[in-house]
């Protein structure tokens, strides 16, 4: 309970967690409370990387004035002034407890060009630095206790849950349309094998088949044939969609230079 502890954190994004994790260094016993998951915190989205001075030529006062300027003369200077300062040393403090930073080629932290600053100074883990950060080797498993809702209800209703399970489903891949396919193919395939079947069996034995199986297994051909024919069909427009989608979104109107 938050009452056994020294110190009480709320919010467990990175904020959150690099503030416990002073604390816990310091030799304070630490909770933290969080109203959504700790990975499910903003931090997770932050992609790009982290602004430093760390390479030899940069200076925080060169970082700190592309973040004052970044902010149109409105950040708190003094606050920008203490950031840019420390943030070498922090992001150096991160790669000890494990952050596996992206590397260069001489195996210095590799460092990118990231809007509004004056030379590439953003360190960064892939494109997901945020994810990263908070799951760097110190990571453990902590008890979570889940509270009942005393306001409100959960905004994943059924329905909900279902739309994104469709939408998982359907929005990625053309995959659900081929398994249709086959489904109709393999249908279609063994009502095939079992009319060809009947027919022999009258051809050579004369046996009559009961009305009932041949029309089964008429209806099991037509119907695979449709289901087979319509998922081609999706799949051909699947196709069409991705090759919209992934071609450049202009169109060349007039070629200057050339007759
Ligand atoms: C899409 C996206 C991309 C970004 N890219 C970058 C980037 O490349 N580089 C960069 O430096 N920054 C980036 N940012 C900004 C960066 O992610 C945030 O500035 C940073 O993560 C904020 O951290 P935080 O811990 O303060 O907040 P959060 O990560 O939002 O954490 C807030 C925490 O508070 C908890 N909380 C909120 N209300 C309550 C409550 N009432 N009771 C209890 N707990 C509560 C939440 O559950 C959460 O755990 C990006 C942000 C977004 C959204």
């Amino acid at each position: 309970m938050p009452a056994d502890h020294d110190v009480l954190i709320i919010g467990a994004g990175l904020a959150g967690q690099r503030a416990a994790l002073a604390a816990a260094d310091a030799g304070a016993s630490v909770a933290i409370m969080s109203k959504v998951h700790p990975v499910r915190s903003h931090s997770v989205a932050a992609a790009g990387g982290i602004n430093a001075a760390v390479s030899p030529d940069d200076d925080w006062r060169s970082h700190a004035y592309d973040t004052v300027k970044g902010s149109d003369f409105l950040g708190d200077q003094d606050a920008i002034e203490i950031m840019c300062r420390e943030a070498p040393a922090e992001v150096m403090h991160l790669e000890h407890i494990g952050v596996t930073f992206h590397r260069n080629e001489s195996g210095a932290i590799d460092l990118r060009a990231f809007g509004g600053a004056s030379m590439k100074r953003t360190a960064y883990v892939a494109d997901i630095t945020g994810q990263a950060l908070l799951a760097s080797r110190r990571r453990s498993n902590v008890t979570v206790e889940h509270r009942a809702r005393s306001v409100g209800g959960s905004n994943y209703t059924i329905g909900r849950i279902l739309s994104l399970v469709m939408r998982i489903l359907f929005s990625y891949s053309p995959a659900p349309l081929r398994l249709a396919s086959m489904a109709g193919l393999f249908t279609s395939f063994v009502a095939f094998a079992l009319g060809t079947g009947v027919i022999l069996h009258k051809l050579i034995s004369g046996t009559n088949v009961p009305g009932w199986a041949s029309m089964m297994v008429a209806m099991a051909f037509t119907n695979g044939m449709t289901v087979l024919i319509v998922s081609m069909i999706g799949e051909y427009t699947v196709r069409v969609l991705q090759q919209v989608s992934s071609a450049p979104t202009y169109a060349i109107s007039r070629t200057l230079g050339r007759t």
